[in-house]
């Protein structure tokens, strides 16, 4: 069984999509990820390149932020964003989007798994997944 997901920007200029299954669904607690997206936490997945098919980069509005290999991809239309690349190095597709495909449910099979980065984390998350405390659970150095 091979899922495709259609996903669309707020104001449907920018589509793409991701199918199969994602290498990864997690939160991410990293100060990286907290100042990348402007949030406390990241909930996204990560995919392998040849499981998302991205629009050309040209074509996106892109917040490389400084300093660090950390590089963001929006609508340059409405804004929205779409997906990001940084470490682990494979397109992080934030869970959002995911919803706003599917009438605002997480599809089940993209269900987070972990918590990433939990020490550097600004809230307490009270759920039963397993809390990495650095990236060692995705090979990164923590
Ligand atoms: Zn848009
Ligand atoms: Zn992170």
């Amino acid at each position: 069984m091979s899922e495709t997901y259609e996903l669309s920007c707020d104001c449907g200029r920018v589509t793409m999509t991701a199918h199969g299954d994602p290498e990864l669904s997690l939160y991410c607690h990293c100060g990286s990820c907290r100042a990348l997206y402007s949030t406390d936490m990241l909930s996204a997945t990560g995919w392998a390149d040849d499981n998302v098919d991205l629009p050309d980069e040209s074509k996106m509005f892109v917040h490389k932020m400084d300093g660090k290999d950390m590089t963001r991809y929006g609508c340059p239309k409405c804004g929205m964003t779409m997906y990001g690349r940084h470490k682990p190095g494979i397109p992080v597709i934030p869970h959002g989007v995911f919803r706003k495909a599917n009438g605002g449910k997480l599809p089940a099979a993209l269900t987070p798994t972990l918590h990433l980065f939990y020490r550097e984390r600004v809230i307490d998350v009270d759920d039963d997944l397993e809390k990495s405390q650095g990236g060692e659970a995705v090979g990164l150095k923590s």
